[in-house]
């Protein structure tokens, strides 16, 4: 009897840490560093107030990424 629940704490354990790990890559996946706005060009931090609506949105992890790509800083959030 002991064992078998030995072995449950275990499995549950095992099942927590794949949860927490599934958990963490998701919102990596879900917050780059930049928003940019695909109409106007112009890219932003996460947090800014002034950030374009979902489908005018375009990614990017870095700020060079964003420059590259022919995107100019906010003025509000200066990424
Ligand atoms: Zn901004």
């Amino acid at each position: 009897m002991r064992r078998h629940s030995v072995r449950l704490t275990l499995v549950v354990l095992v099942i927590g840490c794949l949860v927490a790990m599934a958990a963490l890559s998701v919102h990596s996946k879900s917050a780059p560093a930049y928003i940019g706005n695909v109409r106007s060009y112009v890219f932003h931090r996460q947090t800014c107030r002034h950030l374009p609506t979902a489908k005018n949105r375009t990614y990017f992890d870095t700020r060079a990424q964003a420059v590259d790509a022919g995107y100019r800083p906010c003025r509000k959030c200066k990424p």
